[in-house]
């Protein structure tokens, strides 16, 4: 069956033959995505949505199809920063220019509520909630700046996304959905030292402005059996994978007893002090139908990433992923 991509748009720019050819294969590399090659055309998949080149004497044409008009925002602004970075600005033939930008959804504050000793549960309430409980776990949460009326970004004239900059400019971390009904969407921050997102829930009021750009970062990986590896920032889509995961699944959770709430009844789930250790330790065989996921600090990440690639896994068969932290350079 065809995927179905109903939505749909156009441009032109003026490129040295081959240039935006050569530029559209090293970004299709450097996101692992399917690049397609035909003599006339090259068509990269990404997001469930096709974006193609059709390279000319002098000018090359692009088109996108999406199943969503929000990727097509999507991919005109990743589009555009990509070929203008090296000096093609693309004619897109529509911009929504003025709308906001692609993906987000304005918000206002419910509650924040201690859900457990380690974090605070926060629920957001808007007409566009629904989604967020679909095909992606995750959102960026736009704060605006304490004391300011928030300005949103917004789609540019040449289909960039313009964000506002100094006083103006909005916090933004990712977090994961634990739950979406009716017109809410909830999720859960794990309280630590230093964190801006900590300090807005601490004097936040119900009614309060947020806004809410996504979902994405994926869904539950699909395997026969599926391993789990995570800190505190990655509990929450731990917890919503336990309940996704079609097949067998094990997590191992560096996080308080306490913490853990409803998971710590959960026989999947073991709770552990060093999650190296215990991925070490899992009896994981890479000749099988699997899928490693593993998230936390970025050092962390990077260290699972040598151990299974170390182990045999090839790069389907696991993600990765900095939650948070800066890389140390000496790791
Ligand atoms: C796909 C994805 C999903 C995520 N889902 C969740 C989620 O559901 N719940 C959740 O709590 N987090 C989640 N995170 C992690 C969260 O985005 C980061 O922890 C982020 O840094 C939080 O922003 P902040 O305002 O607290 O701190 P920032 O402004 O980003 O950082 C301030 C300081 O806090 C430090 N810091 C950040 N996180 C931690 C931590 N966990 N422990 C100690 N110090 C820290 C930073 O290194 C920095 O020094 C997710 C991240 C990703 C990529």
């Amino acid at each position: 069956m065809f995927p179905i991509r109903p939505h749909r748009s156009t441009g032109t720019f003026s490129s040295a033959s081959g240039a935006a050819a050569a530029l559209l294969r090293a970004r299709a590399a450097e996101w692992d995505v399917e690049l397609i090659e035909t003599p006339d055309s090259l068509t990269m998949h990404v997001w469930g949505s096709e974006l193609c080149l059709i390279p000319g004497d002098g000018i090359a044409r692009i088109e996108l199809h999406a199943p969503e008009q929000r990727l097509i925002a999507i991919m005109q602004d990743s589009a555009t920063e990509l070929f203008e970075s090296h000096g093609m600005a693309i004619n897109w033939d529509n911009v929504d220019a003025g709308a906001l930008a692609p993906g987000l959804a304005l918000m206002r504050l419910v509650s924040c509520t201690r859900r457990t000793p380690g974090f605070i549960r926060i629920r957001v309430q808007g007409p566009e909630a629904e989604r967020f409980a679909h095909s992606n776990l995750h959102f960026r949460l736009l704060i605006p700046p304490q004391g300011r009326a928030p300005i949103w970004p917004r789609i540019a004239e040449n289909g960039r996304t313009r964000w506002p900059e100094g006083e103006d400019a909005l916090h933004r971390p990712v977090y994961t959905v634990a739950l979406q009904r009716e017109d809410w969407v909830e999720f859960d921050i794990f309280a630590h030292e230093g964190s801006p997102t900590c300090d807005w829930a601490g004097r936040a009021q119900a009614g309060d402005p947020v806004g809410l750009m996504g979902p994405g970062g994926g869904w539950c990986p699909e395997a026969e059996k599926l391993w789990l590896f995570g800190d505190e920032t990655a509990l929450p889509a731990i917890a919503r994978m336990l309940a996704l995961a079609p097949g067998a699944v094990r997590a191992y959770i560096r996080a308080n007893a306490e913490d853990l709430a409803e998971l710590a009844a959960d026989p999947r789930v073991t709770r552990c002090d060093n999650l190296a250790a215990a991925l070490d330790s899992a009896p994981i065989e890479a000749g099988e139908d699997l899928h490693v996921w593993f998230a936390g600090h970025v050092n962390a990440a990077r260290e699972a990433r040598r151990q299974l690639l170390a182990r045999g896994l090839n790069k389907r068969q696991f993600t990765a992923a900095a939650y948070w932290g800066q890389p140390d350079s000496r790791a």
